[in-house]
């Protein structure tokens, strides 16, 4: 399966989460065999002129794409989770999305000190996600030079907030 194979697989959902927001789910992607297997393979591919030591990813759709990867790169996983889930102690991150406020948090003794950390997550937006990210994966010691998405919405200009922090984004899908 190609790019424009998995680009059909992608449903929009009008006024999700708010008014005027044109939702792309990735859930009908995830359901399809093919379209599964082809979107691991081309993040595979992506990666494949990396240094990985660690794939980290954001809850929650960031954790099925980055295990995936995880495991098709034979490096271990790091969650980026959502506000107190963490049993313990954490470092965190404060960011705007494009719509609301939301918190990450890190475990920051599964990092070695300079480890390479790539990023992952199913969708980049305005990029205020990753960057916060990245920046606590950067907090626990870990370099964070790229990161990979499934789907990039190039209008709002994340890949350049990312490149302003030194992060390179790829997308499969924009
Ligand atoms: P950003 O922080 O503005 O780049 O937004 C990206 C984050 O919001 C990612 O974690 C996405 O999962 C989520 N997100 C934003 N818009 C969408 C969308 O249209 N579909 C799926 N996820 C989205």
């Amino acid at each position: 399966m190609g790019r424009d194979g998995l680009k059909d697989l992608i449903r929009t959902v009008p006024d999700f989460p708010s008014p005027g927001i044109q939702f792309r789910d990735i859930t009908t992607l995830l359901a399809d065999a093919e379209g599964l297997a082809a979107s691991v393979d081309m993040l595979a591919e992506l990666a494949s002129d990396l240094r990985v030591d660690k794939v980290a990813g954001v809850e929650a759709r960031g954790f099925i794409f980055g295990t995936a990867l995880a495991i098709r790169l034979g490096k271990g996983f790091v969650p980026l989770r959502k506000a107190n889930k963490l049993p313990v102690e954490c470092i965190g991150e404060d960011y705007a999305l494009e719509y609301g406020e939301a918190r990450l948090e890190l475990d920051p003794s599964i990092i070695t000190a300079d480890e390479n950390v790539l990023l992952v997550d199913d969708l980049l937006a305005t990029g205020g996600t990753a960057l916060a990210g990245a920046r606590l994966l950067r907090r626990a010691g870990a370099m964070v030079s790229h990161a990979l998405f499934v789907i990039e919405l190039p209008e709002l200009g994340g890949a350049q907030a990312l490149a302003d922090a030194g992060l390179e984004a790829k997308a499969l899908l924009q």
